[in-house]
């Protein structure tokens, strides 16, 4: 089992998670079994209880763990599920030792946060390797070297470099700066950044030098000598316009080769990126544009649009896109816009599709009940997720059945038609402010009816979906709604709960109460989004 470490410098948002989930791929071309675990250095348990303005999405494992949206793009990347075990954070870890010492597990020693606390971290990453079965275990420490939060990690690294020095490797991931009035790629911040590492007693084994263009030798040598790294790990990481390109460039600057001769492995096979470059190939050469339109509240922020709070989906869409030949170009529509001006919403036409997300509270949620009304009367190919599925039950609710006063129990828990509600184990939960961790989460199992758009997507009866919602569809209206041509495609067999709702009579009216858009990857786009977007463009 060999452990790689990887760490930023400099600052944050340069890409270290997509970094891990490259290397990660790039070892598994060449035959080896990689697992990746992210290491968040916030007290938060999860990140189930964050602003996603705050946060960006919050990825939801097979086993209902809500997590860093890192651990979606190890999976999108190595196309494998991870669970908890993959997934470490401050607030865990703390919690864990705690409980610990209040079962006296500790025999009565003073517990410290040195060695005690880097203890409990090596002990789960340990444990992911161990079930994983891995070859390589790939670790990604989150937030900058130099600041206080994620020094108990780097003690961990350290600590088990200290008793298998032979199977460590460590990889800083560091920013060079080209400041736009002088020109020229400075190495000064990496430079300290690598002595920053020293100072926590960790040599890098490799510096991933990312800027907006490509080192150039003298830069290389400088980083080589000044952060003591042989000049062949220093490997060139320019900005480059897809993320699912970054595995093919660092293999230009030959960082396989550099990792394994280190470790004095050989690649098992000839593995040379195929499948992905044909994919990354399918990515840059599809002209046609697929315009879709997704229609959310958690992309202002100040002047800025932030796309991290529907990072799956967007990438869910590219995945499907390119499956089918076509360029995606995603456009942000504010769904506070449609609930002041209805004239607004003609402006929908120009897209060839519209997606309403998955989301929380009800700022926005009428204004996306419109245009759900709108998609459906023109027939617009339309796909809601998780509370998108449930704000195109209330629209249908409203204006197909009469059913007026018709809300969720979340956004008005006295009206008269409560068509999604709360389940009465929720009610418990919430009454007692239990929030953390506590939404119907992960992956269940949804039955398809047969003849659906659903069923011919997925071509198979059973489906096993991820989930995290509190709020379901109430089968007090299911009749009600059926008889007015709402489709239950797709249901819980144990719970008998709705999961996909669909429209006839509509080229695609498909919404789901789970979150599809987790479970998409390059190589294997999801059916849903694959057919949504085959409809659009006809
Ligand atoms: N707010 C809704 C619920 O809790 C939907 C959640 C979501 O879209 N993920 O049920």
């Amino acid at each position: 089992m060999k452990y790689i470490f990887v760490a930023g410098g400099v600052m944050s948002g340069i890409g270290k998670g997509i970094a891990t989930a490259s290397i990660g791929r790039i070892l598994q071309s060449k035959g080896f079994k990689v697992v990746a675990v992210k290491i968040d250095p916030y007290i938060n348990i999860d990140a189930g209880t964050m602003n996603p303005v705050e946060h960006g999405e919050v990825f939801v494992t097979k086993d209902g763990v809500e997590c860093d949206q890192d651990i979606g793009n190890y999976e999108r990347f190595l196309d494998i599920e991870s669970t908890t075990d993959n997934y470490i954070t401050t607030g865990r870890v703390y919690k864990t030792v705690i409980e610990k010492e209040r079962n006296l597990e500790y025999n009565g020693r003073c517990v410290e946060v040195v060695p005690d606390i880097p203890n409990e971290v090596i002990r789960r990453i340990k444990k992911a390797a161990k079930i994983s079965k891995a070859d390589f275990v790939l670790i990604e420490i989150g937030g900058t070297v130099g600041e206080y939060q994620n020094m108990l990690f780097l003690e961990a690294a350290r600590m088990i470099r200290l008793q298998r020095p032979q199977d460590v490797f460590f990889i800083l991931v560091s920013y060079l700066p080209v400041p736009g009035v002088t020109g020229e790629m400075k190495t000064k911040p990496t430079q300290y950044s690598a002595r920053t590492l020293n100072s926590a007693g960790i040599q890098p084994d490799m510096i991933l030098a990312r800027s907006s263009v490509a080192l150039d030798k003298p830069r290389k040598r400088k980083i080589s000598i000044f952060c003591n790294v042989p000049e062949k790990n220093v490997i060139s990481a320019p900005d480059i316009k897809s993320i699912y390109e970054v595995p093919i460039n660092f293999e230009k600057d030959g960082l396989s080769a550099r990792i394994l001769k280190k470790f004095n492995l050989r690649s098992r096979n000839k593995g040379d990126l195929k499948d992905w470059k044909k994919f990354v190939n399918t990515s840059k050469t599809a002209t046609q544009v697929v315009k879709i339109g997704i229609v959310g509240k958690y992309f202002e922020t100040g002047k800025f649009v932030l796309q991290d709070s529907y990072i799956s989906v967007i990438e869910a869409i590219k995945h499907a896109s390119w499956a089918n030949d076509k360029k995606p170009e995603i456009h942000w529509l504010l769904s506070s816009k449609y609930e002041k001006k209805s004239s607004a919403l003609k402006e929908l036409k120009q897209y060839d599709g519209i997606i309403v997300p998955g989301g929380f509270g009800v700022r926005g949620v009428e204004g996306k009940i419109k245009v759900i009304e709108f998609c459906r009367k023109n027939k617009i190919p339309f796909l809601g997720l998780c509370l998108g599925m449930q704000l195109a039950v209330i629209e249908f609710a409203r204006n197909v059945c009469g059913l007026k006063d018709a809300n969720s129990y979340e956004m008005s828990p006295d009206c008269k038609f409560p068509v999604i509600d709360v389940m009465p184990e929720q009610k418990i939960l919430i009454k007692e402010k239990k929030y953390g961790g506590t939404m119907r989460l992960g992956e269940y199992e949804c039955e398809l009816r047969p003849n659906t758009i659903s069923a011919k997507a997925y071509k198979s009866k059973l489906i096993y979906e991820r989930h995290r919602h509190r709020y379901e569809l109430n089968n007090e209206f299911r009749r009600k709604l059926e008889s007015k041509g709402l489709v239950m495609a797709g249901v819980n067999p144990e719970r008998d709960l709705v999961e996909i709702i669909e429209i006839k009579e509509h080229p695609f009216f498909v919404a789901t109460q789970f979150h599809p858009e987790f479970k998409s990857s390059p190589l294997h786009p999801h059916p849903l989004f694959r057919e949504f977007v085959k409809t659009c463009i006809e």
